[in-house]
């Protein structure tokens, strides 16, 4: 396929040419180097771009290649027996049509891998969402508000993260999703900014997303496709 120039993990590989992708869009060619160099992205993409491939084949890609992390057993809400999840990737999107989109995805992408998908939405029963993420919840996507939910009862742990992913981020604030994606990226336990690579995807490049960008990101690049 065009998807090995730069390369990407050969499981990954096997995984899109069953998806029968052969040619990565304009989004998925430029995001798979800049965060294969481990580089912070703004991108302005539409849906229907490929954005979804656009994060998922360089993050799917980096986490295979480089394994699944130690749960940290320093972690002193960690109790015995915690059936807490520590996620290495969180991907925040506003709906939940969205969400279940990314998760099918991420499921497909991610599949015979250790990397094991999880979704939270509300709107919907909590304890179905509760029991998959206990089986296994190494890439989560939810909403904001879900996602607070499940914080609150300690039942996700962020000091695992190392991708975040803000998925059609003007939207998020239109739905007045703010408070919340404050809330979670500035929870104590999430990795900071020097620690972890954030992803932001957007329709559009407004004043309150430059001003997301500047809080969430660093030294980023700037794709507008
Ligand atoms: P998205 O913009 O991520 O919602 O993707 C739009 C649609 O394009 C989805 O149905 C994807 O499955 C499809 N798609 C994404 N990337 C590719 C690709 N490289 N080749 C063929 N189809 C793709």
């Amino acid at each position: 396929t065009q998807f090995t120039s730069p390369p990407l993990d050969s499981h990954l590989l096997t995984n899109i040419e069953f998806a029968r992708y052969t040619t990565p869009t304009p989004v998925q060619k430029y995001s798979i180097p800049i965060v294969g160099n481990g580089r912070d992205l703004m991108a302005c993409a539409q849906t229907g771009s490929g954005k979804t491939g656009g994060f998922l084949f360089p993050v799917l890609s980096e986490l295979f290649l480089k394994g699944p992390m130690e749960i940290p057993a320093e972690d002193p809400s960690r109790g015995y027996r915690s059936r807490k999840a520590y996620p290495s990737v969180l991907i925040l999107a506003p709906t939940r049509e969205l969400v279940s989109q990314i998760f099918e995805e991420a499921k497909k992408f991610a599949y015979r891998s250790w990397v094991r998908p999880a979704v939270a939405y509300g709107g919907a029963d909590i304890g179905s969402q509760l029991r998959q993420i206990e089986r296994g919840c190494d890439l989560l996507v939810a909403t904001p508000g879900r996602l607070v939910d499940l914080i609150e009862r300690a039942r996700i742990s962020l000091a695992n993260i190392r991708y975040l992913v803000l998925d059609e981020a003007d939207r998020m604030l239109d739905m007045g999703f703010e408070p919340q994606i404050r809330r979670i990226v500035e929870k104590e336990d999430m990795p900071d900014v020097e620690e972890r690579v954030t992803l932001m995807f957007s329709a559009t490049f407004p004043r309150d997303i430059q001003y997301l960008a500047r809080d969430f990101l660093k030294d980023y690049v700037f794709l507008s496709v």
